[in-house]
């Protein structure tokens, strides 16, 4: 018996199932599976995967397998009682590639194949619209001759233009059945022109042409690129799908449209979508007829619409899941033409996965592996109203840094943002790249915009942590400082003009657009009665069953009281990260941080230090306040010192006007001459510690070693903020961290200074503190001498943003620049600055893991880089066994989500499914308007 390379579907039975996806692809797949369930779809056959793999292999389709496409091209004639090229009521099909996994967009598709003149005639006669053939048929031909004879698509787009030039005609669908045949003929000629031959006429050599094209399509540049970035295996192959045409333009009784079995922007429960009377799909999509709403075909054509309605119930209790689909309907019969997951948005994920366990379709651990871990993020930020969005054009588009709308006036510095904002302005803060200069700015902002910079650039990360929509790299803006301009695709606008940012597409906007708030953060914010919000009650659902589910811990890198009580809210467990650094940033602290910085001597440098140590106690009561008992995992000062102190090219410029005009910015003329000293002795301070490059400086414990006065005020700062909380009945748990350790020499001089100022601290104020010292793991020295270091320290928590960054040797603040296009062409799978390099810095990390768990039985292991709050990284932390992620405060559902996940993908989520669909018991009720859905799941 030779081997069945060729599956028939549609009417009756079909000789595929649903889990032969491997051979038959999904949606070959889905065609089988709902024509064993009784739903009408046009009749056609898969050819395998199999195939492919051979056609790959030789070149040609095999004999075997032309034998059986013959064969079960005659059983479709025979089903459709029409045949292939015939006068008078010819077959006509379509011929789709559709591989195990999707990949939208990366293959082939022809339509209307079988159309030659006499079948043009035969189409004409029996639709009665002679212009619909001739239209069909110049179609087909341009399509085929690009798919399969490789003949340039714009060679015809150029005939067509001119025909509606000659015509006076805009648009292809005013072209009258006499210029398109006119069409026809110069399109013919093309073909001659640029192959040698004449457009096929046989069907069948039509139609070997197209598989051998769909089967082709695999190996396509494009689509190796898609699979290679989506880890998808180069020997699958596709299937091709060969079946009947069916026209939802043969008339009033015919129709064509597209559905969903839930609304996929809110997750609702109600019959969604759209159709056109008379038209074919192609319609529906290009947007030349206003398509009505589904709802609406009830009262055109009721037959098929309850049909349809009855169909999409059965196809959701079926798949499980809200589905997407296309139909016809030809001369009051429908065809269902495909059926799969539909996509949604976030809000709608999270709705549609808790209403779906309530309804008794899928089982909790099932709604937690439904959604996908970012989508929680577009339940935390505002978003543009669609309907206002629709309405502009997009000027720029830059790297979608930390997701949300934000509308403002744009601003260039961020003194403006904050005078701004005091005025009561929304702004956007629009700079080259933003630095800690800039924090007052972006935190009166309501988004920001970089030209350049990646995805941990400083305008990213603190954008994410601020739970601020930001847009970085986006190289096409040009700034002109001096005018207060900004120009970009052609235009230019100014300070003070309204623009708009979407940090979750990456696209800026000339305008305002109007957005709306989440309900979610209102919730956490306390601005919202969480009893008010159906959203906030879903994702709170959801998450709590993502709790029960997984193991990793989940704490926030927070470095206020504020973020760590919206940290808590999100579901914090602790503090996994305090970037102390971030608290001297402010108006108040910066003149006695450089005060500190600019000290002659010791005793100066500990007179400035004693100013700063109130500040810093005070910050700590309140994350210790905040989180009550949690773990809180402080690190010591980790930026090099130049940081802190004025930009040297700016301080110049003010010195030199000052001596020029003899006169102060601001001040009195009698302080003049003491200014310009001051002025100086910075400049001169700014200019010794500058670095060439200061990422690989003296920073980090580095500096604290050489400095130790520094970590000195740091502990006593944190042992006095915790033994204040203690005698005032707050639990503490601390944890100090020293950042950049590579060596456990550094870390076991840093661990003497901490220990000597912990017992001065209790000798002097009597209260006893528990606490842990444990070190960052972010160099590759550190992760391999981990057994060493682990002797030190009593944790370790990966600082994955240095570790790739020293791993690859790719500078974090530079790397945007080739980073893109390494991801582009293939060279890196993805950012690893965004996602875990698994087989570089994963490997250093699982040697850290396992050297400092053999060195240190119990040593708390953690990962406070950017990546603990990315899903796969998330994933990868499980995996290696991790007690911990830490990420900034709008990340945690994202990671709690990702962290539960990761349990279901280690169970196996196949053998989840098949329990599920075992042990549930539908309650769906039959038709969408009866509402009274059980919610005891
Ligand atoms: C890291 O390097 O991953 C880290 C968390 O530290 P920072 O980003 O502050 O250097
Ligand atoms: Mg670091």
């Amino acid at each position: 018996m030779p081997r069945k390379y060729v599956y028939s579907f549609g009417e009756g039975a079909a000789e595929g199932r649903d889990d032969m996806k491997g051979l038959l692809g999904g949606k070959g797949a889905a065609l089988a599976e709902m024509t064993n369930a009784g739903i009408p779809v046009p009749p056609g056959f898969t050819i395998t995967t199999t195939a492919c793999t051979l056609h790959r292999e030789l070149g040609t389709i095999p004999a075997e397998v032309s034998r059986q496409i013959d064969e079960h091209l005659a059983v479709l004639e025979q089903r459709m009682n029409r045949t292939f090229g015939d006068a008078d009521e010819p077959l006509l099909v379509s011929v789709r590639s559709g591989a195990k996994v999707s990949m939208p967009g990366m293959m082939d598709t022809v339509l209307n194949l079988g159309l030659n003149p006499e079948a043009v005639r035969g189409l004409a006669e029996s639709s009665g619209d002679p212009r619909f053939a001739l239209d069909a048929y110049r179609r087909f031909i341009m399509m085929y001759s690009d798919v399969v004879l490789g003949v340039e698509r714009s060679r015809f787009e150029a005939v067509m233009s001119s025909a509606r030039r000659k015509a006076r005609k805009q648009t292809d669908s005013q072209l009258s059945a006499k210029q398109l045949e006119k069409v026809v003929t110069a399109f013919e000629k093309i073909v001659l022109d640029r192959t040698g031959e004449p457009f096929p006429r046989d069907p069948r050599v039509q139609l070997r042409g197209a598989i051998e094209a769909v089967f082709g399509s695999w190996d396509t540049e494009r689509a190796r690129r898609y699979r290679k970035l989506h880890d998808i295996s180069d020997a699958l192959g596709t299937a091709c799908n060969v079946q009947a045409m069916v026209f939802g333009n043969r008339g009033e009784r015919s129709a064509t449209g597209v559905g969903f079995t839930r609304n996929p922007a809110t997750g609702e429960r109600e019959f969604y979508g759209e159709f056109l009377q008379n038209a074919q799909g192609e319609d529906v999509v290009a947007g030349i007829r206003t398509p009505r709403l589904l709802v609406e075909l009830e009262a055109v054509l009721p037959e098929a619409y309850r049909e349809l309605q009855d169909i999409a119930l059965r196809l959701e209790r079926h798949y499980g899941d809200m589905q997407d689909f296309e139909f016809t309907i030809e001369e009051g019969k429908l065809f269902m033409l495909q059926t799969r997951t539909g996509k949604r948005t976030g809000i709608a994920a999270v709705k549609v996965a808790t209403d779906m366990v309530d309804e008794g379709l899928i089982t909790r651990e099932e709604a937690v592996i439904r959604v996908e871990p970012v989508q929680l993020l577009q339940l935390l930020h505002p978003v543009f109203d669609p309907a206002a969005r629709a309405e502009h054009e997009v000027a720029a588009v830059g790297i979608n840094a930390s997701p949300g709308a934000a509308c403002g006036r744009l601003v260039f510095t961020s003194d403006d943002a904050v005078a701004e904002a005091e005025a009561g302005n929304e702004v956007i803060l629009v700079r080259h790249e933003t630095s800690p200069d800039d924090i007052h700015g972006m935190n009166a902002a309501v988004g920001l915009l970089t030209v350049t910079g990646g995805m941990t650039s400083h305008a990213a990360v603190v954008g994410r942590q601020m739970g601020k929509p930001a847009v970085v790299g986006c190289e096409s803006l040009r700034i002109n400082a001096a005018r207060e301009q900004l120009e970009v695709g052609g235009h230019t606008v100014e300070r003070g003009d309204w623009l708009s940012i979407d940090g979750t597409t990456g696209e800026v906007i000339l305008a305002e657009v109007g957005t709306m708030p989440s309900e979610v953060v209102q919730v956490v914010t306390g601005e919202l009665d969480p009893a008010k919000s159906t959203i906030f009650a879903g994702f709170q659902r959801l998450l709590e069953w993502a709790d029960l589910t997984r193991r990793l811990r989940v704490r926030a890198n927070a470095d206020t009281g504020p973020d760590a009580e919206v940290a808590l809210a999100l579901g914090a467990e602790g503090i996994g990260l305090a970037r102390t650094e971030h608290m001297f940033f402010g108006a108040d602290r910066m003149p006695k941080m450089q005060d500190m910085i600019l000290a002659r001597t010791e005793a100066e440098r500990r007179k400035a230090l004693r100013r700063l140590l109130p500040l810093q106690r005070r910050d700590f009561i309140a994350l210790f306040k905040a989180m009550s008992g949690l773990p809180v995992t402080i690190r010591t000062l980790d930026p090099p010192l130049h940081e802190f102190l004025p930009n040297p090219t700016e301080l110049k410029v003010e010195i030199e006007v000052m001596k020029a005009t003899g006169k102060s910015k601001g001040q009195r003329k009698a302080d003049y001459e003491a200014r310009l000293a001051e002025l100086e002795a910075i400049y001169e301070r700014v200019l010794s510690i500058t670095e060439i490059n200061p990422m690989l400086g003296w920073r980090g414990c580095r500096l604290t070693i050489l400095v130790p006065e520094i970590i000195e005020m740091q502990a006593r700062a944190l042992f006095e903020a915790a033994a204040k909380c203690i005698s005032n009945g707050v639990s503490v748990d601390p944890e100090i961290m020293i950042p950049l350790v590579g060596d456990v020499g550094e870390l076991r001089r840093q661990r003497e200074v901490v220990e000597r100022v912990a017992k001065e601290v209790e000798a002097k104020l009597g209260v006893h503190v528990n606490y842990k010292i444990g070190t960052m793991i972010e160099l590759p020295r550190a992760a391999v001498t981990a057994d060493k270091i682990a002797e030190q320290a009593e944790f370790f928590s990966f600082g994955t943003n240095d570790l790739t960054q020293t791993t690859f040797g790719f500078s974090r603040d530079d790397a945007g620049k080739f980073l893109g296009r390494y991801v582009d062409e293939g060279i890196l799978p993805r950012n690893p600055f965004v996602s875990i390099d698994r087989e570089g810095v994963g490997e250093l990390m699982r040697i850290a893991v396992s050297k400092g768990r053999a060195a240190r039985q119990g040593i708390k292991i953690g990962i406070c880089g950017e990546h603990g709050g990315d899903p796969q990284s998330v994933g990868f932390c499980h995996d290696l066994g991790l007690d911990y992620v830490s990420c900034s405060p709008y990340r945690i559902p994202v990671a709690r989500l990702a962290a539960a996940q990761a349990v279901l993908h280690e169970r196996g989520v196949e053998e989840l499914r098949t329990r599920a669909r075992r042990n549930l018991r539908y309650k769906t009720p039959p038709t969408y308007h009866d509402t009274a859905l059980g919610h005891d799941a």
